[in-house]
């Protein structure tokens, strides 16, 4: 008994109702309760731990009663009706708070919970003694009725995603947490969502057809699955592309993968989906007593984004992609810290030989960061996750400015070679790239021939004409750009040939392995005359053996760069290195 009133406790406290203002929708039915009963005082009265406490009242001054032998609480106790025709002659209520104040009729129906729980009553109150008819109490019980469906109506408001029509996440957390209190065994169950697209194709999706578009395919995906899943489970819209839902009690992790397939393919078959939605789904076993609802839509998340990169429909959680996950999100989060910080982040410097000279013309920047827990984390690992976020700007731009900086000294210092930057595709779409770019250049007085920025193949096709704009803009303030990674894309040349390029850097892949590679040889040989033909400068990455340099220098390959000549250096190892004469063929010496 005790526990019950607990959870009744909990269920009352959960509406979020008691201390809230009244409001007109339960006032009315109030009014008409009185009036129905043609009494003086009616009330919508809530039963709390000590009192009865009023949310919307006809005739009375005060805000609530004492709980102890209100008739309220009996009928919240009971969730029956209660009649008491004359107060003055029952027993009970003869010497309670009502009694002594001049109440002689009461007559309350119960409010009750879906789940059955009594949270008070809609009472009307005489100062007589009166009868009442059984039509009177069916219409007292349809009005405590009445009130049930609002105060439900207002508990759902917020809680329910208007598009969908579907319970939202803050449902999802609340369910999950009812079903670690009901299913006290650890039975394993299985949770699943679905994402309907990738958050890229939202944001074009919503930039070209608007967000009307968006809210239809939303609407339609709702639809379908609950068509599809039956009235029995609830779906919950877990955010505005993602629905989660629990599978059949019981169902083994193969079946819900089965039957998870077909649900996907329905989804992107149904019209208007399928070529704009690419939905997967994640799928975790676990335990309701065993994990927090927030960290079972976390996992749910992980767990779809696994089955998003892995190219699968549907993908399980792993425990051990988690730990990448979890990596991946700490990186992400902690660069901005390690922006502001002074010692994290760290610039080193590759030189660029010229193969006939043999001398240095260029030095390319490489980022390098010491995260204070993951120790060293290699630029190839973290500036693709970055890349995917909005901090790159902010990055890129610290190491322009870095770099400019070291520029500097080097410049008043007599070495006057070019550095050479990475930019990331967002900064080529980003319309004050440029802007900053100049006020970098001004702020260190560095002209811009002494920069050199390298951008990828595909970084320029993500967004050909916005990348096309912005690198025409910086070539026309003088400063050189490379293609990196020159190979490794899908575009062709005589496409590259359009962009206001002067250098090539054949990717490391081609280079590495050149020597005893005759269709490699022939195929770097047609990259680099091709390359000259169209005017461009070529620069070979990633060379590492004397022989591979000596075949590039026969094809005519103009720079390197690479292990062979030196690896990226902190600045003042880079000095050192230059004074000590830079690179000697030691073997030819
Ligand atoms: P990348 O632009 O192609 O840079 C060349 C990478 O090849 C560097 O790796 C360099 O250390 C490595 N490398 C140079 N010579 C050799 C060689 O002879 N053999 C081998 N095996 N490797 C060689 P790193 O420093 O780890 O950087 C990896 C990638 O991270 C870079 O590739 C670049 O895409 C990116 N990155 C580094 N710093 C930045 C930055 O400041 N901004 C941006 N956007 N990307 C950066
Ligand atoms: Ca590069
Ligand atoms: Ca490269």
């Amino acid at each position: 008994m005790l526990d019950y009133e607990c959870r009744r406790l909990g269920a009352l406290q959960e509406l979020n109702l008691l201390d809230t203002p009244p409001s007109e929708s339960f006032d009315r039915i109030t009014r008409m309760a009185s009036q129905i009963f043609d009494l003086p005082i009616a009330a919508v009265s809530l039963t709390d731990v000590d009192r009865q406490w009023f949310k919307s009242r006809v005739g009375v001054q005060h805000q609530s009663i004492p709980r102890d032998r209100a008739p309220c609480a009996q009928v919240a106790e009971r969730t029956e009706v209660l009649v008491v025709e004359d107060m003055a002659e029952d027993a009970c209520y003869r010497d309670s708070h009502l009694g002594r104040s001049g109440v002689r009729f009461y007559a309350g129906a119960p409010l009750v919970t879906k789940e059955g729980f009594g949270l008070g009553a809609l009472c009307v109150l005489g100062t007589e003694p009166r009868h009442v008819t059984e039509r009177e109490i069916r219409a007292l019980t349809d009005l405590a009725e009445m009130v049930m469906a609002q105060i439900e109506l207002q508990h759902a408001y917020g809680r329910i995603e208007p598009v969908s029509g579907l319970p939202n996440r803050i449902q999802f957390y609340d369910d999950m947490t009812d079903l670690a209190r009901d299913e006290q065994d650890a039975n394993l169950r299985l949770a699943v969502l679905i994402d309907l697209a990738e958050t890229a194709q939202i944001d074009n999706l919503t930039r070209v057809m608007g967000p009307g578009h968006l809210d239809a395919c939303v609407k339609a995906a709702a639809r379908l699955l609950r068509l599809e899943l039956g009235q029995q489970r609830t779906i919950y819209n877990v955010s505005s592309t993602q629905f989660a839902f629990l599978a059949a009690k019981g169902s083994q992790e193969a079946d819900a993968l089965v039957e998870l397939g077909d649900l996907l393919s329905h989804l992107q078959a149904a019209t208007d989906l399928r070529f704009l939605l690419t939905p997967v789904a994640g799928i975790v076993p676990f335990t309701p007593t065993g994990i927090e609802p927030a960290e079972l839509l976390q996992a749910l998340n992980s767990a779809a984004q696994d089955a998003r990169h892995s190219n699968n429909q549907a993908s399980l959680f792993s425990l051990e992609r988690d730990e990448k996950h979890r990596r991946h999100f700490k990186i992400l989060q902690d660069v901005s810290e390690a922006l502001r910080s002074d010692n994290q982040l760290a610039l080193v410097f590759q030189p660029r030989i010229d193969l006939q000279s043999r001398k240095c013309v260029a030095v390319e920047v490489l980022l390098r960061w010491q995260h204070p827990e993951l120790g060293n984390v290699s630029p190839s690992e973290f500036i693709p996750i970055i890349e995917r976020s909005a901090h790159v700007r902010d990055l890129t731009l610290w190491v322009l400015n870095a770099a400019l900086g070291q520029s500097r000294s080097w410049i008043d210092a007599g070495f006057t070679m070019p550095v050479s930057v990475n930019v990331s595709a967002a900064n080529l779409e980003d319309h004050v790239f440029v802007e900053h770019v100049m006020a970098a250049l001004m702020r260190h007085g560095i002209p811009p021939l002494h920069l050199e920025l390298e951008v990828t193949e595909s970084a320029i096709m993500k967004d050909a004409k916005a990348a096309l704009r912005t690198l025409e803009a910086l070539r026309d303030i003088g400063i050189k750009l490379s293609i990196d990674d020159f190979g490794t894309g899908y575009s062709s040349l005589s496409y590259l040939q359009k962009l206001p390029t002067e250098v090539v850097k054949i990717d490391q892949s081609f280079i590495r392995n050149l020597d005893g590679d005759e269709r490699g040889q022939s195929l770097v040989q047609s990259m680099i005359t091709l390359s000259h033909d169209l005017g461009y400068r070529v620069v070979a990455e990633g060379v590492e053996t004397n022989p591979v340099r000596e075949i590039l220098t026969q094809m005519s390959c103009d720079e390197a760069q690479g292990y062979l000549f030196a690896k990226p250096l902190p600045a003042l190892e880079l000095e050192t290195w230059m004074k000590a004469g830079q690179w000697r063929d030691k073997a030819a010496a």
